[in-house]
C-alpha cells in the first residue's frame, strides 16, 4: 500500500468510525490538537476539573438522548479546539436566528464575503493582517461612509473564515450587512416583488473598488469578480457563521476533508478548502505537513475574534450575547438523569487512556450498565497502558 493510500484508510475509518461515536471523534481530533499544541490550555480542556469540584458528574438526558460531563474546566478556544467550536457555533447560530427573527420588520440582512488573492506558502498572519488593516481602511474612507448612508446599513457583523487549498491559506470575511428594512422600498418591481438580486449586484459593483483599492495600499489583490461576493438567501445567512474554519459545520454534515476522500469530490474539496480541522485529521492519518500548517494556523488566529458586531449593533438586534459565560455554562437538561459521579482516580484513568469522548458515546445510551462495563475496560486499559484514539 502506497503512503498516500494508508493515509487515505485511516481518514475514511475515522470518517466511518464517526458515523457511531461522535463524541470519540470529536475528543479525538481535540487531543490531536493538544499535541500539536503544547504548553496550550487545550490540554487543560476537559481535562482539569473545576475548583472545589470532588467528583466529574456524567449527566443524561433521555428526551435529548445525550449524555454530558459537568464540573469540567474549557478552554474556550473556538479557532484551535473543536470541542469548545462545536459549543460556540451553536451559541453563535442560535444568536445569529434570533437576530433575523427579532428584526425581520425592521432590518434587511444580507450576505458579503470578501476575499483576497493569494499564493501558495504566502504566511496566513501576513495574510490576515493584510486584509484586516485593508478591511478597516475602507470602512474608513468618506465614500464607504456614502454608500453606507446610501444603502441604508445600520450595522455589520463580520465572522472569519480561514480554509487552506492548493494555492495555500484563503482566508475571507463573511460580514452580514444590516440595512434598514426601507430600502426595500427602492427595490420594489412593477409587481409589488421586491428586486433583491439587483440590489446584490448593485451592492457588489459599489463596493468591490473600495475593497480591492484598500487591499493594494497592504500590498494584497483581489480579482473583481470573486473579490467580492454579495448574497441575499436566509439559508446562506444561517449557514454562514457555522460554517467553516471558524467552528465546526451546522450539525456536523458537511466535512469536506470527509467528501473529498470518501466520495472523491475532489474538485469541491479544493474549491472551498480544507478547515483547520479537516487539517488535524489529516494529520491525525499521519501527514505531518497538515500538522504544521495547524500550528501556523494556530499562531496566526491568536488573539483575533472570530465574529465582530459592529458597536451598537448586538442592542439594536435585541442580542445578549455573551459567548464566554454561555460556553462555560453547564449544561442542564429539564429530564437530566445522573448517571455516574467519577472519582478522581478513576477521572485520571479516563483522561489518561483518552476514553472521555468515548465514554460520552456510551452514555449517550442511557444504560448504566453498558456504562459499567465500559469504564471495566477503560481500567483493564489503564493497567496495560493501552490508549485507544479509535
Ligand atoms: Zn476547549
Amino acid at each position: 500500500m502506497s503512503v498516500a493510500n494508508s493515509h487515505l484508510v485511516v481518514i475514511t475509518k475515522f470518517v466511518a468510525a464517526r458515523e457511531n461515536n461522535p463524541r470519540a471523534a470529536l475528543f479525538a481530533l481535540k487531543a490531536t490538537a493538544a499535541e500539536l499544541l503544547p504548553g496550550n490550555r487545550i490540554g487543560i480542556c476537559y481535562h482539569h476539573r473545576l475548583p472545589d469540584v470532588e467528583t466529574v458528574n456524567l449527566w443524561y438526558t433521555p428526551e435529548g438522548k445525550k449524555a454530558y460531563y459537568r464540573g469540567l474546566m474549557k478552554c474556550g478556544q473556538g479557532w484551535l479546539c473543536p470541542v469548545c467550536a462545536q459549543k460556540l457555533s451553536e451559541i453563535r447560530r442560535k444568536a445569529l436566528r434570533t437576530a433575523i427573527d427579532n428584526t425581520r420588520e425592521t432590518y434587511l440582512p444580507i450576505m458579503v464575503t470578501y476575499t483576497v488573492q493569494h499564493h501558495k506558502g504566502q504566511p496566513l498572519s501576513e495574510l490576515l493582517q493584510g486584509m484586516n488593516s485593508a478591511y478597516r481602511r475602507m470602512r474608513m474612507q468618506r465614500l464607504w461612509r456614502m454608500l453606507k448612508e446610501e444603502y441604508l446599513i445600520v450595522g455589520e457583523t463580520r465572522a472569519i473564515e480561514i480554509t487552506h487549498n492548493e494555492n495555500g491559506w484563503h482566508p475571507h470575511f463573511h460580514v452580514v450587512v444590516w440595512m434598514d428594512l426601507s430600502i426595500l422600498d427602492a427595490i420594489r418591481a412593477e409587481d409589488g416583488s421586491f428586486d433583491l438580486p439587483w440590489l446584490a449586484a448593485s451592492m457588489a459593483e459599489h463596493f468591490t473598488p473600495i475593497w480591492i483599492e484598500s487591499l493594494a495600499k497592504f500590498g494584497l489583490s483581489a480579482n473583481k469578480g470573486p473579490g467580492l461576493k454579495v448574497s441575499t438567501t436566509d439559508d446562506l445567512l444561517n449557514d454562514y457563521i457555522t460554517k467553516g474554519g471558524v467552528v465546526l459545520p451546522a450539525d456536523d454534515k458537511k466535512w469536506s476533508m470527509a467528501e473529498e476522500m470518501t466520495k472523491g469530490a475532489q474538485k469541491k474539496a479544493h474549491r472551498d478548502g480544507k478547515t483547520a480541522w479537516d487539517l488535524l485529521l489529516e494529520y491525525f492519518a499521519g501527514m505531518a505537513e497538515s500538522g504544521a500548517l495547524f500550528q501556523e494556523y494556530a499562531v496566526a488566529t491568536k488573539g483575533k475574534s472570530a465574529l465582530q458586531f459592529t458597536p451598537g449593533l448586538k442592542d439594536k438586534l435585541g442580542l445578549i450575547l455573551d459567548e464566554e459565560s454561555e460556553l462555560i455554562a453547564e449544561e442542564i437538561a429539564r429530564d437530566e438523569i445522573l448517571l455516574a459521579q467519577i472519582d478522581i482516580t478513576l477521572w485520571r484513568k479516563i483522561v489518561e487512556t483518552q476514553a472521555i469522548g468515548e465514554l460520552l458515546d456510551v452514555a449517550s445510551k442511557g444504560d448504566t450498565e453498558l456504562l459499567e462495563r465500559a469504564i471495566v475496560v477503560i481500567e483493564r486499559r489503564f493497567e496495560r497502558k493501552v490508549v485507544y484514539i479509535q
